[in-house]
């Protein structure tokens, strides 16, 4: 599939901006950037009344158009995307719908997009050599090798300034292709490579509610000080530094500092890095020899990589059956074949452990991305990628983009795991799928791996477009462990106690137990905070946020409500504050809650709680794992964060608090969610000479999802789901697309959906589900509501009718929902409809 010419000297350039268009624009290449204008790189552009970046992903000598605006600058000397990347990205604008643009920005990280300098650095041995040789026949680049000499690397513009010519790029070209030069990406280094910096945060004893009327106080006598709050309150959970602070509340250190004194803000020095990595020591890969069921699967896998063609394997293996492994030996063949890599991890399975193990056998080739790094060294990862210093990168979704050349192998771990779908923000893709996507395109080989696989991949094997390969058992013939569920409807209530019960007494027992020889425990509960309901006996009140409709959660760390869609913050009323009662109480059980518990009926036992609260922190992800690791606690207990990836040999029981957080979500996936994360869960439990134990708490102990998990029958859980979605023509049986329609006025916002609608109500082939409210109606003060459309697979490949229905429709209302201030937004195979 070849999208773009490789030639180069067209006439016109197509270009692309970040935005929601679906086609390029065609600009003129003046005379003197003939040489220069290649697809990947970026231009500067005349667009309406201003000036800006685009980028170039096409040419062409033919244009219909009679007039044309000329390109002004060039802002590249060399591609920032591959021909492969550039053409990944248009199959997703495509398919995903949305601008190519708007997909090549989001391939680049955060700040490259308009700061970054090119620059270019003499790497040959003996430049001396090349002068006597090149001199005469070459002075441009003569000069430039001398230029160089003096002063190593040089940015383009000092190389401007110096040659007193613009474009050098040709004789840099030349330089480069000969392997004198090499091309970099240079961002300005911060002044000083400090390790701390100091943050100003709010004193959490002043929350939002007291703040106001602090402000309201401070605002007469202090503006300033006023104002700093102001700021603070505007930005909710960010983290600002004295200058930045009083540079955008325009306000002077003293102000904060009286803030200081006065106790409402206080002062706290954290740790900041560049590169992530740095001075972390790397240990030598232990020797392992793969078991007959892991060779079976890499020698498939080899056999593809060797033949130079794409092919996709789904790679189904239980928790600890060796999949990780099997990706190390893959990447070892393919990068003897000259040839780079990719590996997909969930973030929250991006532990120390796994980047470790990664680097112990890698070391620098592997470049490692997540979203603690900070844009600076996140940009110094992509650039050392780009400038062809790593082989392998490893990295949550937007690792897909990474700007390797010669790819030979994608590997998707956990390839079932939502957080691969971008779900808020354009574009909405799933890094599993695009996988396939730049594979194919690339020639290479894709393994999806997974204890659980999503139901659309299980479907895909069966269908033939991918090949299976299992590994049916853990290493070593290590025992499944044992699961036992725990029906909490026949659990006594405590005496004297309102609320339901939170441990039972087996779990209690259980994990008794398991102090008592020293193992160690790993609880999971997939919501964060003390209670997700505060009500009222008397009355009907429940505390719901004012921006959104969702109840606040109760937070008992300065005792507050929190929403945990806006970041809205109050303080936990005493009484009622509608009808004045006092017998308020809480509902619903988040880890806080059950933190409190652990402490109650384990007096002395150390117990470390990891959700999002607990993990803000740069560094408090991983030094809670390696402390539970190393012994400090005898407890773990966590949201989803401790339910993937994580490898504890003392391990031996994992208690499930409620494995009905997820089941009763309104979403058809409710079922395949719960399967999947009681199965991960569980596989926590169990290393070599210690069998696992885990006990699942419900109200619902014959759902067959629980049941399934408890005898870890993938097959017959996959069986079932799928001939439910077949009889309800659900995905992977049919495509859907979400379409959200949000804005102030709700009837605005109604009106615009029932429009859209009934116009693709018309069209044969497509259920339309809606339009109604979302099941979240409103967030941040915007009324949301959305039509679900579907169509089957059978009779529309690729979902191509129902996508050029809405096309269709959109194009028939623009101008209405632009006058109605109606935002309008579009999710193609949504993993979440709330
Ligand atoms: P998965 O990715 O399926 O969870 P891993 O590849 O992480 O499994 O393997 C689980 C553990 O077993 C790891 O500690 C790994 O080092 C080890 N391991 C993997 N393959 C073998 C093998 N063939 N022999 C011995 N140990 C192995
Ligand atoms: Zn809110």
């Amino acid at each position: 599939m070849t999208v773009i010419e490789q030639e180069s000297t067209y006439r016109f350039a197509e270009v692309v901006f970040p935005i929601a268009v679906d086609h390029p624009f065609t600009y003129l290449i003046p005379a003197k950037f003939a040489q220069d204008i290649v697809p990947g790189i970026r231009v500067l552009v005349p667009f309406g009344p201003r000036k800006i970046t685009g980028f170039v992903v096409g040419g062409k000598n033919e244009s219909r158009l009679k007039e044309h605006k000329a390109i002004e600058e060039v802002l590249d000397p060399i591609p920032l995307f591959t021909e492969e990347v550039l053409a990944a990205a248009k199959w997703i604008a495509d398919y995903y719908m949305c601008g190519w643009g708007e997909v090549l920005k989001a391939a680049l990280p955060a700040g490259i997009h308009l700061s970054s300098q090119k620059a270019v650095r003499l790497v040959h041995t003996d430049p001396r050599q090349i002068l006597a040789h090149i001199g005469k026949k070459a002075p441009r680049q003569a000069q430039i090798v001398k230029l160089l000499m003096d002063k190593n690397p040089l940015t383009i513009r000092e190389l401007e300034r110096e040659l007193k010519a613009k474009q050098p790029y040709q004789s840099l070209k030349n330089l480069a292709e000969q392997g004198i030069i090499r091309f970099e990406l240079a961002l300005p280094r911060p002044k000083t490579s400090k390790k701390f910096e100091t943050f100003v945060k709010i004193n959490p004893a002043h929350i939002q509610d007291n703040l106001e009327q602090i402000i309201e106080t401070l605002s007469p006598k202090a503006p300033k000080q006023a104002q700093c709050l102001k700021t603070m309150i505007a930005f909710p959970g960010k983290d600002f530094t004295r200058p930045e602070l009083a540079r955008l509340a325009k306000a002077d250190g003293s102000a904060i500092n009286k803030l200081i004194d006065r106790g409402i803000l206080y002062v706290s020095e954290e740790e900041v890095y560049r590169d992530y990595y740095a001075g972390k020591k790397v240990e030598p890969p232990p020797h392992i020899v793969l078991n007959p069921h892991q060779a079976t699967a890499l020698n498939r896998i080899r056999q593809q990589i060797d033949s130079g063609d794409f092919g996709a394997f789904l790679l189904h293996g239980v928790t600890g059956s060796g999949k990780t492994q099997v990706y190390i030996e893959a990447i070892h063949h393919t990068l003897a074949k000259g040839k780079t890599a990719i590996v997909l991890v969930p973030e929250i399975a991006l532990t120390p452990q796994m980047v470790s193990r990664f680097r112990s056998h890698f070391g620098d080739k592997v470049a490692v991305f997540h979203s603690r790094m900070s844009p600076g060294e996140r940009y110094d990862s992509w650039r050392r990628t780009w400038e062809g210093l790593h082989r392998i990168v490893i990295g949550p979704r937007s690792a897909i983009f990474a700007p390797l050349k010669n790819i030979g192998l994608i590997a998707v771990d956990e390839e079932h795991e939502t957080s691969y779908k971008q779900h808020d923000l354009t574009p909405r893709y799933n890094a599993r799928d695009v996988a396939i996507v730049r594979a194919n395109i690339s020639k290479a080989v894709v393994v999806l791996g997974s204890a659980t696989p999503a139901l659309e991949s299980y479907f895909n094997a069966q269908e033939g477009k991918y090949e299976l390969l299992t590994l049916p058992q853990r290493i070593d013939n290590i025992e499944m462990p044992e699961i036992t569920i725990q029906d909490m409807l026949k659990e006594p209530r405590i005496i004297g106690r309102k609320e339901p019960v939170i441990i039972s007494r087996l779990m209690r027992q259980k994990i008794d137990e398991k102090l008592a020889k020293g193992e160690q425990i790993i609880l999971f509960l997939n919501r964060r905070g003390f209670a997700t309901l505060l009500k009222c006996k008397d009355c009907t009140y429940v505390a719901k946020c004012r921006n959104c409709d969702i109840t606040l959660t109760y937070h008992i760390r300065g005792k507050i409500l929190k929403c945990h869609y806006c970041g809205y913050i109050k303080r936990a009323p005493d009484y009622c504050p509608e009808c004045h009662g006092v017998d308020i109480f809480f509902k619903g059980v988040g880890t806080q809650r059950v933190e409190e518990e652990l402490h109650r009926l384990f007096p002395g036992v150390s117990a470390v709680r990891m959700d999002l609260d607990t993990t803000r922190g740069k560094w408090s992800h991983d030094r809670i794992l390696s402390q539970f690791g190393r012994g400090e606690y005898n407890i773990l207990l966590g949201t989803q964060m401790v339910a993937k990836g994580l490898d504890f040999p003392n391990v031996t029981l994992v208690g499930v608090i409620s494995a009905d957080t997820e089941l009763y979500f309104p979403d058809f996936r409710s079922s395949e969610r719960t399967f999947q994360l009681l199965t991960q869960v569980a596989g926590r439990a169990g290393r070599k000479n210690k069998k696992g134990e885990v006990v699942i708490q419900t109200y619902s102990p014959d759902h067959f999802s629980i049941l399934c998990a408890k005898t870890h029958d993938y097959h017959r859980f996959v069986e079932k789901e799928l001939a439910d979605r077949r009889v309800l023509g659900y995905p992977p049986y049919s495509r859907m697309v979400n379409v959200l329609f949000r804005g102030e006025n709700q009837s605005s916002v109604e009106k615009v959906a029932q429009l859209v609608a009934s116009f693709i109500r018309k069209q044969q082939g497509i259920k339309v589900l809606g339009p109604a409210p979302s099941p979240i109606s409103r967030i941040k003060g915007n009324y949301r509501w959305q039509i679900l459309f579907m169509s089957l697979k059978q009779t529309d490949l690729g979902g191509r009718g129902m996508k050029d229905a809405i096309r269709a429709a959109f194009e028939a209302f623009k101008e209405k929902h632009r006058a109605y201030k109606v935002h309008i937004s579009l999710d193609v195979d949504p993993l979440s409809i709330l």
